[in-house]
């Protein structure tokens, strides 16, 4: 996918491997067939009024000129006070935390600050796209461990081995996409205890804090040894449902994020001025609110699981994101790639294949991802185009 780029002679050879991100080929495919798009990762309902409101109202009250570098001090606290309540870490409101241009900003820049040219990053795949580009950006080299289907567990000998005198960093993603994994505390401490053993740093992409489904969702910089190596990301998109406001931050000690802040502020400088107000009072919500935000995803997620169960897929249910795979070896296919660019013209509905996020490609070729975060008569309709196809293919 995306081999046109890949042979622009203009483009950086080292970012060759590169094209367009299956997300916008996937979306751009849904919106020229009609299909039901359960592609991309974003909500198709807004977030919270109250939110909105205060987006709109930062507007009218003229927040409309550069926000501080750092961000604006409200949504510092409100990231502070956040972090406190739902997972009792501290971090300094003035040294300690960054608002950047969504979470993928804060990976790129904790990337090209923390990174020297010959690193290693070890992160797990299949890995969210944009950590190879970054990885890729920074000039330092991915080491990857692989997820095994169907209960992506990781062989703990495979991690250790990934280290090496050159690792710099472990790009962490708890929960994660694509697989819907929540790492538990047993996987965390075997990570952290090589991270101190080998002095190496974390990144640890935490977007989908709040969407884990009957287990704990465990920040790693909390384990010991761990508070001043790691980098801990969140972002508004994911907890609120405003993809689109691309507001996130980084949190951290006082050196790694003046470090992180050093190279974020040639890369956009700041973003989002009224959006950071409106994120500010999001944070501040009562607990109804993300419970009830956990608890809707929760059902989305059994909803959209019984249907391409009844489908005929095997599918591994998620404890976390608005993510769920499948292996599409239950219904007659081998291939994830020829599978989803063959699903909307089938069917009607456009999925993600996750082999696109693996360096072993043999090890992600049969899975396929859905988003369930999606109103539940869409989640119905896809449900009942796939189950016709499968039946359709006599299986
Ligand atoms: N990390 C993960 C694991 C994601 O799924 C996403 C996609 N939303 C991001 C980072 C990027 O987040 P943002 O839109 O805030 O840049
Ligand atoms: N994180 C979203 C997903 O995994 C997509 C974000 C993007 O398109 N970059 O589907």
């Amino acid at each position: 996918m995306g081999s046109a780029e890949s042979q622009n002679r203009y483009l950086n050879p080292s970012m060759a491997e590169f094209g367009t991100t299956i997300f916008a080929e996937m979306s751009a495919l849904a919106v020229r067939t009609g299909a039901v798009n359960l592609g991309q990762g974003f909500p198709d309902t807004d977030g919270p009024p109250e939110v909105s409101a205060a987006a709109i109202e930062a507007i009218r009250a003229g927040h409309n000129q550069y926000p501080p570098g750092q961000g604006i001090q409200p949504l510092r606290e409100a990231i502070a006070r956040h972090r406190r309540r739902f997972r009792g870490q501290v971090f300094d409101p003035e040294a300690e935390v960054l608002v950047t241009a969504g979470a993928t900003e804060a990976i790129a820049a904790s990337l090209l600050a923390l990174c020297r040219a010959g690193d290693e990053v070890i992160t797990f795949e299949p890995y969210y796209d944009s950590y190879a580009a970054s990885i890729a950006m920074a000039g330092a080299t991915r080491r990857v461990v692989t997820l095994q289907a169907p209960d992506y567990t990781f062989d703990p000998d495979d991690l250790a081995a990934a280290f090496t005198s050159n690792t710099r960093m472990v790009l962490l993603n708890s929960p994660h996409n694509p697989t819907g994994k929540v790492f538990d505390a047993a996987e965390l401490a075997q990570i952290a205890e090589l991270c101190v053993e080998h002095d190496v740093l974390v990144v640890s992409d935490e977007v989908y804090e709040h969407l884990v489904y009957g287990v704990e969702h465990i920040p790693i910089a909390t384990l010991p040894g761990m508070s001043d190596r790691t980098v801990t990301v969140s972002s508004a998109g994911k907890i609120f449902s405003f993809t689109g406001w691309k507001i996130g931050w980084a949190c951290g000690s006082a050196e790694l994020i003046a470090a992180v802040r050093t190279t974020k502020q040639f890369l956009t400088y700041v973003s989002g001025g009224p959006f950071q107000h409106a994120v500010a009072v999001g944070l501040d919500l009562e607990d109804d609110f993300f419970d009830g935000y956990t608890t809707a995803m929760q059902s989305k997620r059994d909803r959209l699981c019984a249907g391409l169960t009844d489908a005929g897929f095997d599918v591994m249910i998620p404890d976390g994101t608005y993510f769920v795979t499948v292996d599409i070896a239950s219904v007659g296919a081998d291939d994830g790639i020829e599978f989803c660019l063959s699903l909307p013209e089938r069917c009607g509905v456009v999925a993600v294949p996750t082999q696109v996020f693996y360096d072993d490609v043999e090890a992600g070729r049969r899975l396929v991802r859905f988003a369930f975060c999606k109103r539940d008569e869409v989640l119905d309709e896809a449900g009942r185009r796939l189950a016709a196809i499968v039946e359709r293919s006599g299986r």
